[in-house]
């Protein structure tokens, strides 16, 4: 889970890393009453998307009213695809110096890496294609955290300036111990901006969460339902889905993620467009497979659904009287086509026999044949 830039920023000040003094707004008048209490400010659009700068996603306000206006300009109004529904207006920074912070992780090393450089301002992609060696990277002990000299070493191969050192090794310190509390997966900060005062302040924010930790991250859990941009996957999280909407027509429902993926490729190599990916996982029970059901039909676009099951755990007449009750349950317009393999296949495939669902020998054959039941 992505947490917007706000949300980033709460966590922050929340761990003692400093930020601008900020507010969030989601009408230009809100924009316009907080610059009034913040002074010369940055409108900053709230979407997932890097450089907002060039997009046009951040502008620096003089007066309350320019405020309202940049707000006025940018919300409700897509920025690259993304509508923005808030801004964040802060206080204007005087920037002396912009550098780039980022602690996640390596999975080759199993730890987590500290990336520094004094190239920042610019996407982290952009300076490693234009200034690769101005990257520092260090994996970072579990045992012992990041010790004082690595800190030291890692910003001063950096190019960090000397005097800022000691505020940056605290946020270094914070970022690391953030990353650890929060069962992120990235925490980065770009710029972290050295103003002309000497202070040291995160100016921007990007963090990732491991989804799989939410269950303990009651606080970051919160941010969840206000980070999500699709109403269809917010309600399919909410519903406790592994389920990402793809945008055709035909959804997918699976037992397991790479059974799930590979029907998605079949799919889309018979000429279809995947509505979604959805895995109800091993040993799904019929009320799953139910609701699995009623997630896929929530998106309005879909035209037909193709069950792809290999029974291991999950057992094909389990799967099978969850689809039945599913169809039962809910007023079903589209086709669905069946495919089952594995435990109890045989038997589930008996019980769907007499209902209008369309049994598939292979996953190919099931494939085609959704997509052409939808097309009619
Ligand atoms: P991004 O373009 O989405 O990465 O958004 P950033 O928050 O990083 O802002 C882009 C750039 O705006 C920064 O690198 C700064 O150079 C510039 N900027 C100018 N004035 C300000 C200010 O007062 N606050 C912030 N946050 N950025 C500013
Ligand atoms: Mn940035």
């Amino acid at each position: 889970m992505k947490l917007y830039e706000f949300q980033a920023k709460q966590v922050f000040a929340s761990q003692g890393i400093p930020v601008p003094r900020g507010e969030v707004a989601s009408t230009p008048e809100e924009a316009r009453a907080a610059a009034e209490r913040l002074g010369r400010c940055a409108v900053k659009a709230q979407v997932h998307i890097g450089g907002r700068g060039k997009a046009g996603g951040i502008k620096l306000a003089n007066s309350p009213d320019e405020a309202r206006d940049y707000a006025a300009g940018m919300l409700g109004k897509p920025l690259r695809g993304l509508m923005v529904k808030r801004v964040l207006v802060e206080e204007a920074l005087d920037i002396g110096l912009e550098y780039y912070l980022s602690t996640t992780i390596d999975r080759t090393t199993k730890r987590v890496v500290l990336i520094a450089s004094a190239k920042g301002g610019m996407d982290i992609e952009e300076i490693a294609a234009t200034e690769p060696d101005s990257i520092i990277k260090h994996s970072i002990d579990p045992a012992y955290g990041p010790l004082d000299f690595e800190i030291r070493d890692v910003m001063a191969r950096a190019g960090f300036d000397a005097k800022a050192s000691r505020a940056i090794g605290a946020i270094v310190r914070q970022v690391y111990q953030t990353m650890l509390d929060a069962d992120a997966s990235l925490v980065e900060i770009n710029p972290l901006v050295v103003t002309g005062g000497g202070a040291v302040v995160a100016a921007d924010a990007k963090f990732d969460v491991d989804d799989n930790a939410l269950f303990r991250q009651q606080a970051l859990a919160q941010f969840r339902e206000e980070s999500e941009e699709d109403p269809i996957e917010a309600e399919a999280h909410r519903r406790g889905a592994t389920y990402v909407r793809l945008g055709g027509d035909i959804g997918i429902i699976g037992n397991g993620a790479g059974l799930v993926m590979t029907t998605l490729d079949l799919v889309t190599r018979a000429g279809g467009h995947p509505a979604n990916f959805l895995d109800i996982g091993g040993g799904a029970q019929a009320d799953s497979v139910q609701e699995a059901i009623e997630i896929v039909l929530l998106d309005p676009k879909v035209k037909g659904i193709l069950f792809n099951i290999f029974g291991g755990i999950t057992r094909g007449d389990e799967v099978a009287k969850g689809i039945i009750a599913g169809t039962k349950s809910i007023d079903i317009k589209v086709p669905i086509v069946v495919r089952m393999a594995g435990t109890n296949a045989e038997e589930g495939r008996r019980l769907l026999e007499g209902t209008n669902l369309v049994p598939a020998a292979g996953p190919i054959e099931a494939a085609e044949k959704i997509i052409q039941l939808s097309r009619q």
